[in-house]
């Protein structure tokens, strides 16, 4: 099988899970040399590099029936392909060399079994590593049902992981994919790749994710993000994904109206918020019914409560409490703590001459030595 015969066969079934370190910005890859049949092709970012992922199933033919998925059980509307370890590691190879793609995400839907269908990723993964010494990004997806063992394996193959939960908690996950067992299934496989990586002593490195699908359980965001919170902190998760739901025809959620992809972006940001940013989940701006509001960031949200009448002193706040204001990240707190060495920091320029980027965001919080900044409009 050549690269061609491979995205020919892959058509229509590589756009519904995110897999990089940066899922809101994930777009197809248009690829000159891969034209038309670049749906599957998606640019990634992973640890610090974009590149261009293969999106492959070993067969979109599946006996579970998860209400949300057009793999599902029994609809007849739904193209079923199976591709063999071998051919699928063959044509991601030709893809591979030709310069198409760097990486690979695997995964499939359930036949005779998550363990049988465990197996068929695990040899791809085997052929690429082994047999091809391909040694590029490989992202392999866990099945529900796959044993101990097999998730040990995947991580000696893979650099990245992931069984998705798909509902926060195993209430929600009944009202959308009844056939799926939450703790046993799904919770209990990435517990078992946290396990596996601390006592590996360094040895397996691959990192672990899950996504939810937002919206048809009828969870609230602080469902949500309070479980986001737990899986980085307790269980090591590199990455929670968030999937805005859509109807699909010919399913028993196709009369559920879309979740607004907006909800998406801000439970991104919130994600955000409490993995890399050192909030808490009291302290994220949900409205009475548990969700993010959808018309202000959430940390301009807190910064607005907190910091719009107590402004922050840029020459003497921690790069912790600089890390909350809005406009300024981890590079920018950074950028700043440098450049107070050299002086104390009295205007926006300063700011701007120190590198940090967005200061108009930033500046209603502020205070630059004792004084609320001033921004005087460019004439020229
Ligand atoms: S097990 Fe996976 S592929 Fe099968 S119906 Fe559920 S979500 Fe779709």
């Amino acid at each position: 099988m050549d690269g061609h015969d491979l995205l020919e066969r892959l058509r229509g079934t590589g756009d519904l899970e995110s897999v990089g370190d940066a899922p809101e910005h994930e777009r197809p890859a248009r690829r000159r040399n891969v034209p038309d049949l670049s749906e599957c092709i998606t640019h990634v970012v992973a640890g610090n590099r974009r590149m261009p992922v293969l999106k492959a199933m070993t067969t979109t033919a599946c006996e579970r029936d998860c209400f949300y998925c057009p793999f599902r059980a029994g609809r007849s509307a739904m193209r079923r392909v199976r591709i063999t370890p071998d051919d699928l590691a063959r044509g991601f190879m030709a893809l591979y060399r030709a310069g198409a793609v760097e990486g690979l995400f695997l995964s499939s839907g359930v036949v005779r079994g998550g363990s049988s269908s465990q197996d068929a990723i695990l040899d791809v993964g085997a052929i690429l590593r082994e047999k091809h010494r391909f040694r590029g990004y490989l992202h392999l997806k866990i099945m529900p049902g796959a044993e101990r063992d097999q998730v040990l394996r995947a991580m000696t193959l893979a650099d990245r992981v992931s069984a998705n939960l798909e509902a926060p908690t195993a209430d929600r996950l009944a009202r959308i994919a009844p056939s799926k067992q939450f703790t046993a299934e799904l919770l209990d496989p990435l517990r078992w790749v946290h396990e596996l990586r601390q006592s590996s002593e360094g040895r397996l490195r691959a990192s672990s994710t899950t996504e939810f699908v937002v919206g048809p359980a009828g969870e609230p965001d602080v469902e949500l993000l309070s479980a986001t919170e737990r899986l980085h902190h307790q269980l090591g998760l590199a990455r929670v994904y968030f999937s805005a739901f859509r109807p699909i025809a010919d399913t028993p959620l196709d009369n559920i109206a879309p979740t607004d992809n907006m909800r998406r972006i801000r439970l991104y940001q919130a994600s955000f918020l409490l993995r890399d940013y050192g909030f808490g989940l009291e302290e994220m701006p949900f409205t009475a019914d548990g969700n993010l509001p959808l018309s202000v960031d959430p940390k301009r949200a807190w910064a607005e409560v907190h910091l719009r009448e107590a402004p922050l002193e840029v020459n003497t706040a921690t790069p912790q409490e600089l890390l909350r204001v809005p406009g300024i990240g981890a590079k920018g707190a950074e950028r700043i703590v440098a450049a107070r060495r050299k002086g104390t920091l009295r205007r926006l320029g300063d700011l701007r001459g120190a590198g940090v980027a967005n200061v108009e965001r930033a500046a209603a919080f502020l205070l630059l030595d004792g004084q609320r900044p001033i921004e005087q409009p460019r004439l020229f």
